[in-house]
């Protein structure tokens, strides 16, 4: 069985390490390529550096959390899959963002995504350093990427990806964990704000 059946067998990543090569020990003849399997819970033959601290900040909702929420919930209602953004800065919204998938026939157009890059769109990418922004679900690992890369410092998201997944397919990476393997960058998260509204928009 090749690695692309494995994969299709198995629907988990299947990562090609090439070790390190040292002419002097390894043998033209041998092949040095370790597969891991990630995300199966086997241990990782070849060591990842992880930042020394986490970087992940868990925190409890504040009292302004809702009334966000529920605008990014307002905006998850009119998009194509059910995820809307708001990000917020000194107490106001800066950028609102809802999926436009379908709409732009671009998969990579999250809610997240669009919120971030409506405000990058305005010239001053510095106003996202230090924001919020609220999402109606949990971010993927893309948007979480971009939310850390564009120094974003809290997020707070209704539905968890647990409960996503229950009805959608998600990338099954916390919001959590990126953060915490993100070493330049500390991010405070508050999950569960309205969950139970968000999750009605994914339920329909
Ligand atoms: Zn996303």
């Amino acid at each position: 069985m090749g690695p692309a059946a494995l994969v299709s067998r198995t629907r988990r990543a299947l990562i090609a390490v090439s070790a390190e090569k040292d002419p002097a020990k390894s043998s033209p003849s041998i092949n040095r390529r370790a597969l891991v399997r990630g995300l199966a819970g086997a241990a990782m033959p070849v060591a990842v550096a992880l930042p020394a601290a986490a970087k992940a900040l868990l925190a409890p909702a504040r009292p302004e959390d809702e009334g966000f929420m529920r605008e990014a919930i307002d905006l998850a209602a009119r998009a194509d899959f059910p995820f809307g953004a708001v990000i917020v800065r000194d107490g106001k919204v800066i950028g609102r963002g809802l999926n436009l998938g379908a709409s732009l026939k671009d998969p990579t157009a999250h809610g997240e995504m669009i919120a971030i890059r409506r405000v990058l769109a305005e010239g001053n990418p510095g106003v996202l350093k230090g924001a919020t922004l609220y999402t109606s679900g949990e971010p993927c690992a893309m948007c979480m990427g971009a939310i850390a890369w564009c120094g974003i410092t809290r997020l707070v998201f209704a539905a968890s990806l647990a409960q996503l997944a229950t009805v959608i397919d998600q990338i099954m990476i916390p919001s959590a964990e990126v953060a915490d393997k993100t070493g330049f960058a500390t991010i405070e998260i508050t999950g569960g704000v309205l969950a139970s509204e968000a999750m009605k928009l994914f339920k329909r």
